[in-house]
């Protein structure tokens, strides 16, 4: 994991959309259901390993989940404008600015998305495994959501 400490706070949609080099591409209907909040998905490579340009908006964030496979698998994000969150159970929310990026082991318990003030956009691979499968769980509720 990197972490660039030199962008952190508020992002204004002005300040996000200068920073943003992927289109927002259309609302995320087809997995709305996991998330609270609107998001956007964009694909930006359709063969080989597919790459996804997810986009929060400020205070949007997807319920805890797993990204499952007997073998590879997994996911990993690249912040690429705004800011965010990145945590996995039992441990500490990390923010994620422009640049910085996280590998996610399969069978861990996390969830991504935006700060509570800033739109945010990141990439998302996920990693090519055998019987890879995403199990959605809880969502991020306001009174765990609020204290970050
Ligand atoms: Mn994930």
């Amino acid at each position: 994991m990197s972490t660039n400490q030199n962008v952190s706070g508020h992002i204004s949609k002005e300040e996000f959309e200068n920073q943003s080099i992927f289109p927002v591409g259309r609302p995320n209907d087809a997995f709305a259901q996991y998330f609270i909040g609107q998001s956007y998905l964009c694909p930006v490579v359709t063969e080989g390993v597919p790459v996804f340009n997810v986009t929060f908006e400020p205070g949007c964030r997807n319920n805890w989940h797993i990204h499952h496979a007997s073998k590879g698998g997994g996911q990993t994000l690249i912040c690429v404008a705004g800011s965010g969150w990145y945590q996995e159970e039992g441990k500490e929310a990390v923010r994620l600015n422009p640049g910085d990026s996280v590998y996610i082991a399969p069978g861990v318990k996390h969830w991504h998305g935006a700060a509570a003030d800033s739109w945010f956009s990141h990439l998302a691979m996920e990693i090519p495994g055998e019987d890879t499968s995403n199990e959605w769980l809880e969502p991020v509720g306001d009174e765990h959501y609020s204290k970050l």
